[in-house]
């Protein structure tokens, strides 16, 4: 009974582990595909681009943090981070 209950046990924790990995390795090769230009993160995404996302956001957090059109009425066209506020200069590139 004692050995079934333990057998039980690991068989969850195994699935908790191959869950965690699979998780970690789609975010790793997420992370390995983007591509930095101009300042900011791209993910390419087939035949068009995703993005693009907050640099410093992923940085220093790993989080991939869209990034919103905003003008400003003096600095022009930005891209800014609505998690850490920060902006960036927008180009069409
Ligand atoms: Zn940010």
């Amino acid at each position: 009974m004692e050995l079934r209950e333990a057998a039980i046990e690991l068989q969850e924790e195994n699935l908790a582990l191959r869950e965690e990995l699979a998780k970690l390795r789609a975010e790793m090769k997420r992370k390995q595909e983007l591509v930095f230009r101009n300042g900011v993160y791209y993910l390419p995404n087939g035949d068009h681009e995703d993005g693009p996302f907050c640099p410093k956001c992923h940085d220093a957090d790993g989080k991939q943090i869209r990034l919103h059109e905003f003008t400003h009425y003096l600095a022009g066209e930005q891209w800014i981070c609505k998690n850490c506020n920060s902006d960036y200069v927008r180009t069409n590139v």
